[in-house]
């Protein structure tokens, strides 16, 4: 889920802290591994909505998303999941229409368990997606990993946005400003904001014990997004594809460590014959 509020506070966690956000991130790489292994054309994002909620709560964990308020024009979220279709950025609501050949699905995942959260996602190719939308996942992840890289002691805020923003936008895609990443640990949405744009050198210093989602939103056509109706889906303006990967990083001992992983995520995808990875076709 992305991050849209101000003026929420910053805390930076002991170890035993970062150890609990770890497993409420890794309970949700393996709900999105768990969606991986089910996902295909045919398949409802309602019915990937409740697995994913069964084996959340099967695993003494609560989803976060669902009841999660988004502000006075928004009703509560009403789902597990976040389900963003095509031209959905994010926070789609799972439905009954069924999945497409041709779809890329972002699937962004919380849960919170022990009083810590964990919050992370996954833009999935349904079938055969076209060559150049592809290009746009794999961009997008690429851009995920080199924003992490920037989490460090000695940078700050405006690197990770720099280092995404370059990579994205010398690929020919946009960035999305309306919607940021953001500190995580005893709430889902915490201090700092994470542009996804920026400039070397500016906004906070990182430190040791920071734990920030980082989740870049890219857009394959034009950067300007809209809100539906719902009060919650955001959808790109020229209706053109949008991705999104969303990673729980720690710093530690000056250096990122990411708590969440998308192992489970590939490991599923490796042996569900219905998805061909972006690195495959
Ligand atoms: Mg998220
Ligand atoms: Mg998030």
């Amino acid at each position: 889920m992305g991050f849209n509020k101000e003026k929420l506070p910053i805390f930076y966690k002991t170890k035993d802290e970062i150890e609990a956000i770890r497993e409420s991130s890794l309970l949700v790489s393996k709900t999105l591994g768990l969606v991986a292994s089910h996902i295909r054309a045919g398949v409802t994002t309602a019915y990937l909505d409740k697995i994913a909620e069964e084996f959340i709560r099967d695993n003494k964990g609560v989803p976060a998303f669902k009841g999660y308020e988004g502000g006075p024009d928004s009703p509560p979220f009403p789902a597990t999941l976040c389900m963003s279709l095509n031209e959905q950025v994010v926070h789609g609501f799972p439905n009954d229409r069924e999945l497409q050949d041709g779809d890329i699905l972002s699937v962004d995942c919380g849960v919170v368990k022990n009083g810590f959260y964990g919050d992370h996602a996954y833009t999935f190719p349904i079938g055969q997606v076209r060559a150049d939308v592809l290009k746009l996942l794999k961009v997008t992840k690429e851009c995920l990993y080199l924003g992490i890289e920037q989490a460090a002691v000695g940078k700050r805020i405006g690197d990770i946005g720099f280092a995404i923003q370059q990579h994205a936008e010398k690929n020919g895609f946009t960035i999305v400003r309306e919607l940021v990443g953001h500190g995580v640990g005893k709430m889902l949405h915490e201090a700092p904001e994470l542009p996804n744009y920026g400039k070397r050198g500016k906004g906070t210093q990182l430190q040791n014990g920071l734990v920030l989602a980082i989740e870049p939103m890219i857009n394959f056509g034009k950067k300007d997004v809209k809100q539906l109706a719902d009060g919650w889906t955001i959808v790109t303006a020229d209706g053109k594809p949008s991705a999104h990967f969303e990673h729980d990083v720690a710093i530690i001992n000056g250096k990122p460590v990411i708590l969440s992983t998308f192992d489970y995520v590939e490991e599923a995808l490796a042996k569900n014959k219905n998805i061909l990875q972006p690195e495959a076709q």
